[in-house]
């Protein structure tokens, strides 16, 4: 069984649900499959128990999840604050859900540092920041929120809610978060869950057209021209990386989520321990770095970019130029690699 290291928190969470009507569910700022496959999981649920639900992300997300049960009443924070304040405001219970600081929910952290409502948070980040909820489930070994979302929602004594709908929202959070069970996936528990999930009759083949086998014609151009043109390899810090330019990224009609899992295409050469990948924003430059074979794409992450993640995922961001974010990067990784024996 998951490791919720303190159960009486899945109790009051319980409890929560049980006494309030009006929930707001919130995602991380660019939400993923997981933070967005939980959200929508959790909506339909709740609004299966008789709950009023809204799911509250506070940008955009892509387009590849566009097909999951409730998302086209997501509200979108930056484009519809108005409405979103009163719902919060109207709301008795807020769920955050994979994410494990309100530095991560971006334009909406101010909002949360005043609210007083009841928080629940349940996310699988490592070292969750104190004080982000009144009930913080944190599980780092669970493989997405997904997973551990339908692990409390069992043991919560909600599982018979558990809709069709929310069931392929989970399912597509933990295969999103494990690009379908490579990585992330190796606890047994993992199979368990999605054993359930596909008794209660979700479209697998399905689910994985929409998550990974629709690409945009342009998508795959990209990617072409990351791999083919952009690649950089530095091997003394068996490291890869890739970097695109708002001008590269406008010539293939960039879209939210073109650029996703091109960080995992840079390290899967051989011989790789670490990729970086560097996308050009309007003013900063945002990075995803992925690593193996023991190097902390975390740690690294938080020193150089102020950023964080998962020990082998990890994210930050870079106000420096793109030119200059890059070769930044190459300096500070070789300086990491030197202190550290990589
Ligand atoms: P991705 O590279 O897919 O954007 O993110 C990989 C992992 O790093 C995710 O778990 C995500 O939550 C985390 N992450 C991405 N960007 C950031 C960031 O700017 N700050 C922090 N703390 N974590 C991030
Ligand atoms: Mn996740």
């Amino acid at each position: 069984m998951m490791n919720i290291s303190d159960q009486s928190q899945v109790e009051i969470f319980k409890n929560y649900v049980n006494n309030s009507q009006n929930i707001v569910i919130v995602p991380h700022n660019n939400p993923d499959g997981d933070a967005l496959g939980a959200s929508l999981g959790l909506l339909n649920t709740l609004k299966n128990m008789g709950k009023s639900v809204t799911v509250i992300s506070p940008n955009e997300f892509p387009d590849f999840l566009n097909w999951m049960h409730g998302v086209n009443d997501v509200l979108i924070f930056d484009k519809q604050l108005l409405k979103a304040n009163q719902l919060i405001e109207g709301s008795d219970l807020i769920v955050f859900l994979d994410f494990n600081a309100l530095s991560r929910i971006k334009l909406m952290q101010p909002l949360f540092e005043k609210d007083t409502t009841p928080r629940v948070m349940i996310d699988h980040h490592p070292f969750p920041e104190e004080d982000t909820a009144q009930v913080q489930i944190s599980v780092p070994e669970a493989s997405s929120t997904c997973e551990l979302l339908y692990h409390v929602l069992s043991l919560s004594g909600f599982k018979q809610s558990i809709t069709k709908e929310a069931a392929e929202c989970i399912y597509a959070g933990i295969m999103t978060d494990t690009g379908a069970l490579n990585y992330n996936s190796s606890r047994p528990q993992t199979y368990h869950i999605v054993a359930e999930l596909l008794e209660m009759g979700i479209d697998k083949e399905n689910i994985h057209q929409n998550l990974f086998h629709n690409n945009s014609f342009d998508r795959m151009r990209l990617l072409g021209h990351a791999l083919g043109v952009k690649m950089q390899r530095l091997p003394e810090q068996k490291a890869a990386y890739i970097d695109l330019s708002k001008e590269e990224l406008h010539q293939f009609n960039f879209k939210p989520g073109d650029t996703e899992g091109f960080v995992n295409q840079a390290l899967w050469i051989e011989g790789v321990q670490m990729s970086a990948f560097f996308t050009e924003k309007n003013n900063l430059v945002k990075i995803s770095f992925r690593s193996r074979n023991g190097f902390p794409a975390n740690a690294f992450s938080e020193k150089y970019f102020g950023g964080g993640g998962h020990f082998n995922a990890a994210g930050g961001e870079s106000k420096l130029s793109l030119t200059e974010t890059v070769e930044r990067f190459k300096v500070v990784l070789k300086e990491f690699c030197d202190e550290n024996g990589f």
